[in-house]
């Protein structure tokens, strides 16, 4: 709808906001407007805005703050407008800043799941700045902002509210992240209802939902009432399937804690069914399996747990995988589909972040995020992955600029390449092109060429890696150890770094064998005059085992997962809290 602005030529957006075309048009917008010149007053407030908290044209940003508050994933905490503005104008203008899945507050009423859009438009002869500020909120949101979203017997956030911040959750969270939505059901809900009567049950139910409110001090639990009997609970964090039973225990302690509180009570129990994120992807998948699992968990008898089956997502990743065409890559490209996700690389002994590996994300509109593994290697069979690689470079280098505009600290950036971008003959033109438009100092990026890779003709590696390297460019030897390099080659290549593949680093702790590799590679590769990064590093263990072997820098889940650049962003200005 900013078609209107899009010119970035706007006179004088007072006359505009007169115009017949203008003032309609945003008033009928479902979204939420307001336009603010030069940081300080509202010149135009839509309907919608008015309707939602009356924030007039006139009103002063500064006096906004008493008004409304905005959460946003991104800070982290309430705002005001004016925080927002200055989050957008230091970080992203001016590209808009989308703050997706925030919260606003006024007149003590809340209202999640929006999305607030800030972008910026400069007056022709750039005298003036004009923020528009965007909030998409769904009109029944705010009708009532409270009432639709508890349940009047207990308080508890209901059936809208869970499905509104289950949608929530699965857009913005990572394939990397995880959640389980786990629906649990009274067994014999008809019987104890007899024998108690409906004004004890009721006080029962009550009962159990403020025990289960208790389960929210650990913030990544968030509980939720879906019908009289029947509560689904969100957990985040639940990588594996044990930290799913752990979540499940705490649930059943608080059941049974409540038995001896009354005769009638001892005959309660719950049935569960579990689904999780990211097997199943979307809201409705998530629901259906853990319903599915809820009906299998009641057929086995009571108190039972079943988690929706992983064998089926898997089929689904293959269906994916087979589904996907080298004109759906085309138009990913044509359509930006592809977002970069970045991996910090740190350092020690401090553990700053020195780094960030780029990795390739894909936004598919209708099959969600999908992972590189779902198409890198068919784009290198067909030979679209030098197109990959030039648009990530691109998109990479490009941000390098940005960061260096916009003060953050030098870091330097890791992009994969494939054995097809050493075998083109434009690539090197195209990054040293790429490097220039930029004007991006070729040391601070480094490209990763895995070890098979670099072996299938190691004659013609060794040329556009030294070709590389008089570039300026730095070089790391990807997933080392799991291809089959001759000592000479490795001696002779232009490498860096030597990152150790992360199968090595994982059962470090459980195989001798490997942990004595590891030390082994690790010195290899100081005796060649390459640094070490390890890979894979999940556990505070690997951490201090890999300190005392000297591994130069490490990157795993257990600093930080691939996240996306805003919340990169929030790394790089606060730093990664990290307790060995
Ligand atoms: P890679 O280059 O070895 O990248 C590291 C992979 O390990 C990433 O998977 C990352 O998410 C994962 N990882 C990082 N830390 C941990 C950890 O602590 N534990 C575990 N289990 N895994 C960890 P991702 O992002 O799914 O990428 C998979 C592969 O896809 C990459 O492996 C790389 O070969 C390829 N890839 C990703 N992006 C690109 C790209 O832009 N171009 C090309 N050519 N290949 C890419
Ligand atoms: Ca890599
Ligand atoms: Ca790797």
């Amino acid at each position: 709808m900013f078609g209107i602005f899009g010119n970035k030529k706007i006179a004088d957006i007072d006359k505009e906001s007169e115009s017949l075309l203008f003032k309609p048009t945003i008033n009928s917008s479902h979204d939420a407007v307001i336009i603010i010149r030069d940081r300080k007053s509202i010149i135009f407030s839509n309907h919608l805005m008015k309707k939602l908290k009356m924030i007039k044209t006139g009103t002063l940003v500064d006096d906004l703050e008493d008004i409304i508050l905005f959460y946003t994933p991104v800070m982290k905490d309430w705002s005001s407008l004016d925080d927002l503005l200055d989050y957008h104008d230091k970080v992203n203008a001016p590209e808009t800043t989308m703050f997706v899945g925030s919260k606003i507050k006024f007149d003590k009423k809340e209202i999640d799941g929006l999305s607030i859009q800030i972008s910026t438009v400069t007056s022709e002869d750039n005298d003036t700045i004009f923020h528009i500020v965007l909030i998409h909120c769904p009109l029944e949101k705010i009708n009532d902002a409270r009432d639709i979203y508890h349940n009047a017997l207990t308080g508890l956030p209901n059936q809208n509210r869970a499905y509104a911040d289950i949608s929530i959750l699965t857009a913005n969270t990572s394939p990397e992240n995880s959640f389980a939505v786990i629906i649990m059901e009274m067994d014999n809900f008809a019987k104890i209802r007899s024998m108690a009567g409906y004004k004890e049950m009721n006080d029962l139910i009550i009962l159990i939902a403020n025990r289960l409110k208790e389960l929210s001090k650990d913030e990544r639990f968030k509980v939720y009432q879906l019908l009289h009997e029947n509560f689904l609970i969100v957990v985040k964090d639940t990588q594996t399937i044990n930290d799913i039973y752990e979540a499940t225990d705490k649930i059943n302690a608080i059941i049974e804690s409540l038995k001896g509180m009354n005769p009638v009570y001892k005959h309660i129990g719950f049935s569960m069914g579990v689904s999780r994120y990211p097997q199943e992807l979307t809201l409705d998948e998530l629901l259906n399996g853990a319903y599915n699992a809820l009906s299998r968990a009641k057929e086995s008898g009571e108190g039972q747990i079943v988690i929706s089956s992983a064998e089926k997502t898997e089929k689904k990743k293959l269906q994916l995988k087979d589904m996907i065409t080298a004109s759906d890559i085309k138009d990913a490209l044509e359509n930006e589909q592809f977002l970069l996700y970045f991996q910090p690389i740190i350092n020690q002994p401090h553990f700053n972040i020195a780094g960030a590996e780029v990795l390739i994300r894909w936004k598919h509109p209708e099959k969600g995020m999908i992972f590189p593994d779902s198409f890198i290697p068919l784009a290198e069979r067909n030979g679209m992955i030098v197109d990959i690689t030039t648009y990530m470079l691109s998109k990479a280098l490009k941000q390098m600029k940005n960061w260096k505009t916009f003060g953050f600290k030098p870091i330097e950036l890791s992009v994969n390449l494939s054995a097809k971008d050493l075998d083109s003959d434009e690539f090197l033109p195209n990054l040293q092109a790429l490097l220039n438009k930029y004007d991006i100092e070729p040391f601070r990026l480094k490209c990763e060429v895995t070890e098979t890779a670099s072996m299938i003709n190691p004659t013609l590696t060794h040329k556009k890696l030294q070709a590389m390297k008089n570039m300026g460019i730095k070089i790391s030897l990807d997933d080392f150890g799991t291809g089959y390099s001759s000592f000479a080659y490795l001696a002779d290549f232009p490498i860096d770094s030597l990152k150790i593949d992360k199968s090595f680093i994982q059962d470090m702790n459980t195989n001798e064998k490997h942990k004595n590799i590891v030390s082994s590679m690790v010195k290899l590769a100081h005796t060649l005059g390459m640094n070490v990064i390890a890979e894979g590093v999940e556990r505070k263990s690997d951490v201090k085992t890999l300190m005392e072997y000297g591994t130069d820098f490490f990157q795993g889940y257990f600093f930080s997962k691939p996240i996306p650049l805003l919340e990169f962003q929030h790394l790089l200005k606060n730093g990664i809290d990290v307790k060995i």
